[in-house]
């Protein structure tokens, strides 16, 4: 059986689960009040340094997350970053990236998280449009987003990445294409693009159902999704992955090591941890987190060890969502070559119809079959013979 050459390494996630105002779309873990904030930084602390098999990694990435991590304070930030430099082994050209919303940004706080380690900056812009981050509930404006941009570049951030999205009700293909226009113009290294979606539990789902705001048009989604990867590519850019677009050079190495099936280290209410063979999740709930650490030393979590047949349709979905799809030579080296087999007869059908390619073994959507990316994956999933897999809880 193959190894996978990665598991010497690992990402670390570190989730911060505050924000300033709810955004009417989020179903993240968050709270808006931020008063448990000092002891959930206790809490965090606590869970880095009890957490087993750190030592064994090779740290290739460390990414905080939310929720806002740019709500901490430079005193709370600071022992975060010490005790990660601390306890894990990281390799010198690590990635370091901080998401950060536009209204935390200015003269002293980006240099400060320039000084603080980090090399990447993940930047909640969404929209450079006032109407559209209204309508979205966002704490910010769009002259909070250029000012911050040039604030990042003047302090000497070279690598960093916005978030935009499309598909808002009242967000016209003209006006979309304006968007992504700015974004090229201020030559950004890395463009994250998704399409506003209506999850359940979520202000926006209830206003919706109540008449209150306009629905989601699946059409319109679709459309800026072609125009978005029209645009991007003409203008250079990589469309490495179907949410993620980056110059040569500028690809994240964090969610890279997520689809390339690495293992990671989740830290924080909601954080999700992956070994390999086992996924970690814990409670998504900051109270209970904090007491369950602060009190008692235990990290208050669930796990579920996965199955082959759980593993390969993982590998499934994320790598045919990447640019180099399925690799069919890795997939039968881990997993064995009747998998190969029944997947190549599987997606005949979508070869035939143009939507997944064959290139060098590997298993490629085509501009088409992107939009379809999550249907296809699912349908080519395995169906389970391995035995119920189950949950428990237990120290990690
Ligand atoms: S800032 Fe991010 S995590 Fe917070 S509510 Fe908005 S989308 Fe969700």
């Amino acid at each position: 059986m193959m190894v996978n050459p990665f598991e010497t390494y690992a990402g670390v996630y570190v989730h911060i689960p505050y924000c300033k105002k709810a955004c009417h779309y989020c179903n993240f873990h968050f709270s808006t009040s931020l008063q448990s904030k000092n002891d959930m930084v206790l809490a965090l602390l606590r869970e880095i340094d009890i957490t087993r098999g750190k030592n064994r990694r090779l740290i290739t990435s460390v990414y905080f997350g939310g929720g806002t991590p740019s709500v901490l304070l430079r005193k709370e930030l600071r022992s975060l970053m010490e005790s990660i430099r601390k306890l894990f082994k990281i390799l010198p050209d690590a990635e370091f990236t901080y998401e950060v919303n536009p209204d935390d940004m200015n003269e002293m706080t980006v240099p400060f998280w320039k000084q603080q380690g980090f090399n990447r900056l993940s930047i909640g812009i969404q929209s450079f449009r006032d109407e559209d981050l209204a309508w979205m509930n966002r704490s910010h404006t769009a002259k909070q987003a250029l000012e911050g941009l040039e604030l990042v570049r003047s302090a000497g951030f070279t690598n960093f990445s916005i978030d935009l999205i499309y598909g808002i009700p009242g967000l016209s293909d003209e006006a979309w294409k304006a968007n992504i226009e700015k974004a090229i113009a201020l030559d950004i290294p890395h463009i994250s693009a998704y399409a506003l979606t209506v999850e359940p539990k979520t202000a926006l789902n209830t206003m919706i159902s109540q008449g209150k705001k306009e629905p989601v048009d699946p059409e319109q989604q679709a459309r800026q999704f072609l125009i978005l990867m029209d645009m991007l590519e003409q203008a250079g850019y990589e469309h490495y992955e179907i949410s993620n677009f980056a110059k040569p050079g500028f690809r994240s190495k964090h969610n890279s090591s997520y689809w390339q099936g690495i293992p990671y280290f989740g830290f924080g209410p909601g954080a999700h941890s992956y070994d390999g063979y086992t996924r970690y999740w814990n409670i998504s709930n900051n109270a209970r987190y904090i007491d369950s650490l602060n009190s008692n030393n235990i990290i208050p979590f669930d796990k579920e060890d996965l199955t082959e047949t759980m593993q390969v349709n993982e590998y499934i979905m994320t790598s045919l969502r990447t640019m180099e799809g399925i690799d069919l030579a890795y997939l039968g080296g881990k997993w064995g070559s009747d998998k190969v087999e029944q997947l190549k007869k599987d997606s005949f059908k979508y070869a035939s119809r143009g939507m997944v390619s064959y290139n060098n073994d590997h298993i490629i959507l085509t501009r088409e079959g992107k939009l379809y990316a999550d249907g296809i994956a699912s349908d080519l999933f395995f169906v389970s013979r391995d035995k119920e897999n189950h949950a428990e809880t237990q120290n990690k």
